[in-house]
């Protein structure tokens, strides 16, 4: 597993690109306003695909959750897509690539 702190690029602090780090769940929860942690999950047809949980460390409204633009981590060009909603205030939503997810 992977975490990805997220830097934000605009003003409104709503376009966001991740960096790749060698953070630890534990640091990247404590240190990191908000960061990607990489999941790998299995479909109903048993085919892996990797999809990212996104972590906030302020307390994040349903409309604040999916008020971001996220850079794909793996190849930085495509927008993350949101496939679930968050499961609480601090553990949003979970996002996939369009892109990587066809390969
Ligand atoms: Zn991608």
């Amino acid at each position: 597993m992977a975490n990805y702190p997220l830097i934000k690029m605009n003003t409104e602090g709503t376009l966001l690109r991740p960096q790749h780090s060698y953070y630890s769940d534990e640091y990247a929860t404590n240190w990191c306003d908000l960061f990607l942690a990489d999941c790998i999950l299995a479909d109903s047809k048993g085919k892996l695909h990797k999809y990212y949980r996104l972590h906030a460390k302020q307390d994040h409204t349903m409309e604040m959750a999916f008020g971001y633009d996220i850079h794909c981590p793996d190849c930085k060009s495509a927008m993350l897509k949101p496939i679930s909603a968050p499961i609480n205030y601090n553990e949003l939503g979970l996002y996939r690539c369009p892109v990587c997810d066809k390969k």
